[in-house]
């Protein structure tokens, strides 16, 4: 089995959602009391959030590089990023590294792809659903992106910064991003992409086929690590 390295803590919450997600589906392909190799690196998040609103994308780009560095010495054999956010800097993580960095895009667009979905929401940060870093990628899969409006785009950041990220699950947020999501299919969604780590565990079910990037995400790495492992 290979090491994943997963470059975490934006959140942590979504983190403990990959590491747990790992075990499972490592467990379910080998059974018995196999378990998944992994390295974990965290940042505090405080500090990627600060650089995020400030525009300090550099600095937050040279932290996670430094970080990817310390998986690599630790022995990954390639990285996760457990963010969709912080693939903004992914080109700059990636510079220099002698592993590779397994994209949160990549792995949704594919999964999209596979399922002949044409036309998919994306729930996300502001930076998600408003920059192209990840909607191009997943547009390069011949998927179109449709995301809320300006308003319901800040309901959602909010939400995700507000709660999410520091634990907090609440049932008046799950009614809005089920509205969110509706209207998303009411424009022509054939699928919801949660673009965000942490939305999954608010969003459970919806009124179109959930795609959450961590579960896509994770199932992708596991895929990898597992390849070479005779069953
Ligand atoms: N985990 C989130 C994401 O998937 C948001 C936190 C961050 O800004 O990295 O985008």
């Amino acid at each position: 089995m290979q090491t994943i390295g997963i470059l975490g803590g934006m959140s942590l919450e979504s983190t403990m959602v990959y590491v747990g997600e790992l075990n499972r589906l490592v467990s379910r392909a080998l059974g018995g009391l196999h378990s998944p190799a992994f390295v974990l690196c965290a940042v505090d998040f405080a500090e990627i959030e600060r650089l995020q609103v400030t525009g300090q994308w550099e600095r937050a780009g040279e932290l996670l590089h430094h970080a990817a560095g310390r998986l690599e010495l630790a022995g990954a054999d390639f990285i996760i990023m457990a963010t969709n956010t912080m693939h903004k800097v992914a080109p700059m993580i990636c510079d220099g590294l002698r592993i590779p960095l397994v994209h949160i895009g990549t792995a949704t667009g594919e999964a999209l792809a596979r399922d002949g979905v044409t036309t998919a929401g994306l729930l996300g940060t502001r930076f998600t659903m408003e920059e192209p870093f990840l909607t191009q990628v997943i547009e390069g899969f011949g998927i179109d992106i449709v995301v809320p409006g300006l308003t319901d785009r800040g309901v959602v950041n909010d939400v995700i910064y507000g709660e999410l990220c520091q634990g907090v699950v609440r049932e008046e947020s799950l009614v809005e991003f089920q509205r969110i999501i509706e209207d998303l299919r009411s424009r022509g969604a054939q699928a919801v992409i949660l673009g965000c780590t942490e939305i999954g565990m608010l969003v459970k079910t919806a009124s179109l086929p959930i795609y959450d990037t961590t579960v896509i995400h994770v199932a992708k790495a596991v895929d990898l690590a597992l390849e070479s492992v005779d069953e």
